[in-house]
C-alpha cells in the first residue's frame, strides 16, 4: 500500500502530429504501460496516473492547467518520446504550478538490433525528443529534477520516488499553519526570521498566540480525557515508580496529560500541523510541555523550541515526505561533544522534546526538575535513539534568503550507558568526518535547532529544496572544505542575482 497514496503525480509524453495515429497510439499504450509499472513500484509513495499523449500547444496548457490545480496533484513527470517542438510547451509550463520532473528515458531497453528500422527510430527518439524539451526548460530557467535512465531500473524509480516525497513536502508547505505559543527565547538569534519571506516563499503560515490561550484549553479538559491518556501512557511507555498508580508523583503526570489533550485540542481546532513553544513564556502552564511535545511530533506534528517557527515547519514536512518508511524524524539540537581521538561524537538531545519515533526501544517515562522555566518538574520520555544513517537538516534566515543546510550522519550506540541524563538523546558521526562537516556547518552558518531524521534521505531534501528555490547546502562524503567555502562565496553572488533588483 502507497503509504502517501492520496496523492498522485501525472505521467505525460510529449509528441506532434508529423507521425500520423498509429504512432500516436502506440505511444499512449507505451505511456499506460509505463504508469503501470511506475504506479505498482513500492520505490515511489504515491500514485502515477497516465494521462493523454501531448501533440499539441492547447492540449499542453489545457493539461498544464488543470495539474496546477487539481487538488491530489502534486506535480507532473513529462518525457518525450518522440520528437515534440518545444516552443508547443512554452505557455503550458508557464502555466504550470507544480513541480516538474524531467523523465529522459525510452519504451525499450535494448536496441532490436537485429530489426531496427526507420519506423522505430521515428517512434523511439527520446534521445534527441528530450533534448529539444530540455532546451526550452533550460531556456525558461524552469526549476526541474532529471531524471535518466530506463524506467524499469530500480535506481531511476527510486529517484522518481524520492522527487515525489518532496513534491509532498512541497504540498503540505503551501497549506502549512503553525501556532506559535509566546514568541522568540530572549536575544536569539538564529530561530527568529521573516516570516513574510517563509509564506511567500514556502506557504508557511505562522500566527502567534498568547501562551494563556493554551493554558485556558489546558485547564477545560476533562478528567475522563486525563484518564484515558495516562492509561495509554501506562501501556506504551515504562513509567517510573514515582508515576505510577500510587506514586508520589501521579499528580505531575496528569498534568503532562492535561497539558498533551489541551495542546491537541487547540491544534486540531486550529487546523495547525506544526507549533513552537518557549520555557520563558508557560503563563498559566505548570509544566513546560514534554511527553506532549513528544507524542504530538510521533503522531506527525512538527515542533520547534523556543519560538523556532523555521525548525518546526521542517520538522512536520520532513515527517510527510517520509511517510511509510523506516526510522524516524524529529527536533534536535546539537547539545555536547565526545571529543575522544578516532571516534569523535555529537550528542544531540533538548531540554525534553525529542520524538519517540527515533527510539531503540521502549522509551521510559520519567519525571526530573528542569533547571529553568521555574515551573514543576516535567514529564518526559527518555530513551536512546536506534543507530542507522540519518541526515540533520537546518534552516536559516540569512536576511536576504532562507537557506537549508543538510549533514550526513551515522548514528550510533552510546559506547557507555547515560544513567544520569535525564533526557532522550541521540549519538551521532557527521559525515565526512568530524572536523570537515562541523566547520562546514559553522561556515553555513547553520542552525543548533535541527530536524534529525533516520527516515530520509538527502535526495528528496535537495529536490525540495530545488522546487521552493531555496539555496541548499550539503555536507556529506563529498565535501571538502577548500571547495565548499568557494560554493559558500559564489552562492552569495548567485542568490543576490538570482533575487532581481
Ligand atoms: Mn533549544
Amino acid at each position: 500500500m502507497k503509504p502517501l497514496r492520496q496523492f498522485e503525480v501525472w505521467f505525460v509524453a510529449g509528441s506532434q502530429h508529423l507521425y500520423g495515429d498509429r504512432v500516436l497510439g502506440q505511444v499512449a499504450d507505451h505511456v499506460e504501460q509505463m504508469a503501470r509499472a511506475l504506479d505498482a513500484s513500492d520505490a515511489i509513495p504515491v500514485r502515477v496516473v497516465a494521462k493523454p499523449v501531448l501533440a499539441t500547444p492547447e492540449a499542453i496548457h489545457q493539461l498544464c492547467q488543470e495539474a496546477s490545480v487539481a487538488p491530489g496533484c502534486v506535480g507532473l513527470i513529462a518525457w518525450m518520446h518522440t520528437f515534440s517542438p518545444a516552443r508547443m510547451w512554452i505557455a503550458g509550463l508557464k502555466a504550470l504550478r507544480r513541480p516538474l520532473l524531467h523523465l529522459h528515458t525510452q519504451f525499450n531497453r535494448d536496441l532490436p538490433w537485429a530489426d531496427i528500422d526507420m519506423d522505430f527510430m521515428n517512434l523511439n527518439q527520446s534521445a534527441h525528443g528530450d533534448r529539444e524539451f530540455g532546451f526550452v526548460l533550460a531556456r525558461m530557467g524552469r526549476a526541474r529534477k532529471v531524471v535518466a535512465g530506463h524506467w524499469q531500473d530500480p535506481s531511476v524509480q527510486a529517484r522518481i520516488g524520492a522527487w515525489a516525497r518532496a513534491a509532498c513536502g512541497w504540498r503540505e508547505a503551501q497549506q502549512l499553519r503553525i501556532a506559535r505559543f509566546g514568541d522568540n527565547m530572549r536575544q536569539v538569534a538564529v530561530t527568529e526570521g521573516d516570516k513574510v519571506e517563509a509564506q511567500v516563499r514556502l506557504g508557511v503560515a505562522v500566527d502567534g498566540y498568547g501562551v494563556g490561550d493554551l493554558a485556558e484549553r489546558v485547564r477545560d479538559v476533562p478528567e475522563a480525557a486525563v484518564d484515558r491518556l495516562v492509561e495509554e501512557y501506562e501501556e506504551r511507555y515504562e513509567l517510573v515508580p514515582a508515576l505510577r498508580r500510587s506514586g508520589e508523583r501521579r499528580g505531575s503526570l496528569r498534568e503532562a496529560a492535561r497539558i498533551e489533550a489541551g495542546l491537541r485540542d487547540f491544534l486540531e481546532a486550529g487546523r495547525f500541523m506544526a507549533f513552537t513553544d518557549t520555557f520563558e513564556d508557560l503563563d498559566g502552564l505548570a509544566q513546560l510541555p514534554g511527553i506532549a511535545v513528544q507524542r504530538l511530533m510521533a503522531d506527525g506534528y512538527g515542533f520547534g523550541a523556543e519560538g523556532d517557527w523555521k525548525t518546526a515547519a521542517l520538522v512536520r514536512i520532513v515527517k510527510v515526505m517520509s511517510a511509510g518508511l523506516p526510522g524516524g524524524t524529529s527536533f534536535m539540537e546539537d547539545y555536547t561533544y565526545h571529543l575522544a581521538p578516532g571516534a569523535p561524537r555529537v550528542l544531540g538531545a533538548h531540554m525534553l522534546e525529542v520524538c519517540p519515533s527515533l527510539a531503540a526501544g521502549r522509551p521510559s517515562c520519567e519525571v526530573h526538575p528542569l533547571a529553568i522555566g521555574g515551573r514543576q518538574d516535567p514529564v518526559r520520555l527518555v530513551f536512546t535513539a536506534a543507530p542507522g544513517p540519518g541526515v540533520v537538516v537546518g534552516m536559516l534566515d540569512l536576511g536576504d534568503r532562507l537557506r537549508m543546510v543538510a549533514n550526513e550522519v551515522e548514528v550510533v550506540a552510546p559506547q557507555e550507558d547515560l544513567p544520569r541524563l535525564p533526557v532522550a538523546r541521540a549519538l551521532w558521526a557527521p559525515r565526512p568526518d568530524f572536523r570537515t562537516a562541523v566547520e562546514a556547518w559553522l561556515l553555513t552558518g547553520g542552525p543548533h535547532h535541527t530536524s534529525l531524521t533516520t527516515a530520509l534521505g538527502m535526495e528528496p531534501l535537495r529536490d525540495l529544496a530545488e522546487m521552493a528555490g531555496i539555496e541548499f547546502l550539503v555536507i556529506d562524503d563529498d565535501t571538502r572544505l577548500s571547495e565548499f567555502e568557494k560554493e559558500l562565496r559564489w552562492n552569495q553572488a548567485y542568490y543576490r542575482l538570482a533575487r532581481g533588483v
